[in-house]
This record gives C-alpha cells, structure tokens and sequence, in this order.
C-alpha cells in the first residue's frame, strides 16, 4: 500500500462519521453541542482506527515503515484523548430526561445514567491508559506485559465507547451510522484477534530452531536460525522481524530485531543483537537447537528496485545489523554500484563483523570506513562523531546527489546525520532511515 493511499483512507475513516452525521437529516443544534458530538466521534474513530494500526499488518508495515506506523499512532491518539476529554465539557442544552416534544434531542443532552455510565468510566480511564503507554519501558513492568495490557485496555475502552455511543450518541440513533460504528468496532477487535490469535497459530505452522549463537563483539551476540521443516521466509536485505526464542508464540515475549543475513546466503536468518534489558541479557544462556518463532518481515529499510548510481550505508552502533544485510546482499548480487558502508561506534571492541568487513572492503566497489567516538592510542581511522565536516569529505560531490543513503541507529544520530546530508546538497527524498525506538 502507497503511503499516500494509507494516509487517505486514515482521513476517510477518522471523518467518515462526521460526514455522515451531516447527512443523517437530524436538525443541527447549537454550535457547541455539535462540536461536542464531532469531537467524540472524531476520538472514537481514531480509537478504532488506531487497532489497524498496531496490528503488524505487512500491506501498511512493508510499505509505510514500522516507526512511522507507531509516530502516526501515537500522534493521533494524543489527539483523539484531547477530543475525548473535552467533548462532555462543550455541550450546552440541558443535561436533563428528552421533552416529549423534543423528539430528535435538540435542547437536551441525555442525563440517563444506563446511557452515560460506560462514557463516563473510559473517560476516567482513558488518561492513565495514555500515561502508561507514554511512559512504557519504565522499570517497574516488563515491555510484553506492558504490550499485552495496552492491547487488552484499548479493547476495554473500545467497548465501553461503543456502548455509550450507541446508547447516548445523537447521531448514532441513525442506523447507517450506528453500523459504521458496529463495522469499525468488528474490524478492530478482528485486528486484535490477528495479532493475539492468528498470528500465533501461523507461527505455530512455520516454526524455527536455533542453530548458532556467539559472541562477535563486546555485548554484541550473532543468532542464527533455520527453518524447520518449511522454506523459511521471503525478505528483503535491511527487514526486520518479530523475534521469538524459546517460548510459546501465544505468550507474546517477542522483540524486534533487524535481518543481517542476505536473502540471497540461503534460508537460514542471521541477527546481530546487542545486550540491552531482560531478554537480550540472557542470550548467553540459549542453547542451539532451541525452538524459535518468527512474525515478518516488516520494514522498508531496502534498497529495492529504488533508483541510485551508488549506495552510501550509515550506522551508528547496533545500526549496523540491517545495513550489513544490504551490504551482503549487494555483494552476493555482484551488484556493480559503488558503495561506502560508514559505522561510528564508540570503541573497537564494540565493532562486530570487523574483518569480515574488511575482507568485504578489499572488493573494488566496496569501502567501509570506521568512526570512533574514543579511538584508542595509534587508531588511524576516523574519529568524533559522524558530522558534517566527514560527510562533505566523503559524500559532498555533485555525483553522490545521485546515490541512495540508507541509515540507521540511534534517534539523535539519525537527526544530525540527516540534517548533514540534507546540509551537504543530498536530497531529502534520497534519504532512508529507520529508528530502533518509537519514542
Ligand atoms: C524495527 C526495529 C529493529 C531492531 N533491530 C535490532 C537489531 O537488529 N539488533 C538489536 O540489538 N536491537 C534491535 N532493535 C532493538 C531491540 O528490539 C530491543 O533492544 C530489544 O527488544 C530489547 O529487548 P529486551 O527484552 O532485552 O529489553 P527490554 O527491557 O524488554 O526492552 C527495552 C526497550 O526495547 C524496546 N522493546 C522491547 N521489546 C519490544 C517489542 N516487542 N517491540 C518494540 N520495542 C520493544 C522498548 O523500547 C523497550 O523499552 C530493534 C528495534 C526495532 C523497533
């Protein structure tokens, strides 16, 4: 799915209701009370909007990316909460029992509780609901228990929502408009039940095994798995997927990790994973042999059929694990194009794949520069932080306006080395970059 067409039908959706209501042929009221009712069906749409989502569906992750899926979720649901929590505050006719003559409730906002309880309870639980999400990673609870309760609250909030749109909701007295809300409201529990159901069951049909594990660098650990029993996974170098080691695929305890293999070594996934918090840290621990579980691939960190006359690769620290994909990929390919793979990390030990980088580099078309932030003595490689000053020196001519950048790494990294290049004369637009963090 194009970006432009996903964007499109989100707008259509989130104001499909409001549309609708306009042609419900209900008498509009006072200014107020209907921005009052726009502004809770614009949040309840965004709600169940949101369950597409953040339901891992390749069309939209394939194609948009991961991390602009969740920014664009989390930007409109920071929005949705705000129309959510103002919309009983706007109304200004009476909160009383409807007159008999006022059949189509224009001087009367409902004041029956069976149709304002369920309102009422996901407005109070609304907010802590966002907090939490905002503020997940914290220490005091795991990231999958965090997951799995973001998922099941939004499902709760959704229900109560739909409960008191069509109890309380004006214009949800319009049938076509109450099916829309019972439509969207299927679709998103359908969405839930895909990530929490059907994906497992598929996994369960295509498992793994685990079938190397070692240390390459300092805190750095190479996983490799196979397939068993099926032909493994159709991906593109620099993808990533949903990894599971050791667990039931119904349980959940799976993380993000970037392909570093190339598609074309065979059909066998190689990860490159850095030891950051409670599943990474026990990577020593797996054995081989061990029971994996793979949902992918995501992302759009590819190279593709995109047009460039070289390929310049960016990486700040474990950054490196897609790009090393690519760069392996070109090489089996015997792609002609020139390429530079650029990887800043603070010290040598914590350079993984380093003579096989080398190896790579002796290849005509192939340079690979090392960047440290705290070279050690006699280091006679770059050093500092990848800057302006280095990417003018390696990519300031005319000809690598032509070339794709393909980055990846931390999230301050990737804004000042975009901004470099953007600086230096490189088109935004050549520019490709992919976050390991959503925040
Ligand atoms: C698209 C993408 C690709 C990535 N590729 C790599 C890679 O190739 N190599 C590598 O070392 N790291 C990669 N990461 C980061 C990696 O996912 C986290 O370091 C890892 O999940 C931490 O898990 P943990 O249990 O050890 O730590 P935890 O303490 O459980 O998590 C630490 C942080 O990692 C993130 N995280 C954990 N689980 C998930 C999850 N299921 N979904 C999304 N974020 C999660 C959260 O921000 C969390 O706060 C990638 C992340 C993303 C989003």
């Amino acid at each position: 799915m194009a970006p432009r067409l996903l964007l499109a039908i989100c707008v259509c959706v989130i104001f499909l209701p409001l549309g609708l209501a306009a042609t419900s042929g209900l008498r509009p009221r006072s200014f107020w009370d209907e921005l009052a009712s726009g502004a809770a069906m614009l949040a309840f749409s965004i709600f169940l909007l949101e369950f597409a989502l953040s339901g891992r569906f390749r069309p939209i992750t394939g194609r948009v990316g991961m991390d602009v899926t969740m920014r664009v979720h989390q930007l409109i649901a920071r929005t949705a909460l705000v129309a959510a929590l103002v919309h009983p505050f706007l109304y200004r006719a009476e909160w009383n029992p409807p007159y008999p003559w006022d059949v189509t409730r224009i001087e009367t906002v409902t004041a029956n509780i069976g149709a304002l309880w369920s309102g009422m309870l996901a407005w109070v639980l609304l907010p802590p609901f966002v907090v939490l999400a905002i503020m997940r990673g914290r220490p005091n609870y795991t990231y999958e228990a965090w997951r799995f309760g973001h998922g099941a609250g939004a499902l709760v909030i959704c229900g109560l929502v739909l409960h008191h749109t069509l109890s309380a909701g004006r214009y949800a007295s319009a049938p076509f408009l109450a099916g829309f809300w019972i439509v969207l409201s299927a679709l998103a529990l359908a969405s839930f039940l895909w990530i929490y159901l059907a994906v497992p069951l598929l996994q369960l049909r295509r498992p793994w095994r685990v079938e190397k594990i070692r240390p390459v660098a300092e805190r750095i650990w190479q996983v490799e798995i196979t397939p068993d029993g099926h032909r493994g996974l159709d991906y593109e170098a620099g993808q990533f997927v949903w990894l599971n080691i050791g667990h039931s695929p119904f349980g959940h305890r799976e993380n993000p990790f970037s392909i570093s293999s190339a598609p074309r070594s065979g059909a066998n996934l190689q990860f490159l994973i850095k030891e950051l918090g409670d599943f990474t840290s026990s990577l020593g621990t797996i054995r081989p042999g061990t029971r994996a579980y793979v949902d992918g691939p995501h992302g759009t960190l590819t190279i593709g059929a995109r047009e460039a006359t070289g390929i310049a690769l960016i990486a700040g620290g474990i950054g490196v694990a897609p790009l090393i994909g690519i760069l392996r990929q070109l090489a089996l390919a015997d792609d002609p194009r020139p390429r530079i793979l650029v990887y800043a990390d603070r010290t040598p030990k914590q350079l993984a794949y380093r003579p096989e980088l080398e190896v790579l580099a002796r290849k005509a078309n192939t340079e690979v520069v090392f960047v440290l932030s705290e070279p050690p003595p006699g280091w006679s490689g770059e050093s500092g932080l990848i800057d302006r000053a280095l990417l003018g020196r390696m990519f300031g001519r005319a000809e690598h306006h032509d070339w794709l950048f393909v980055l990846c790494g931390p999230p301050q990294m990737l804004a000042s080395v975009e901004d470099a290049l953007v600086g230096i004369g490189v088109p935004a637009s050549r520019i490709l970059s992919e976050r390991f963090d959503y925040d």
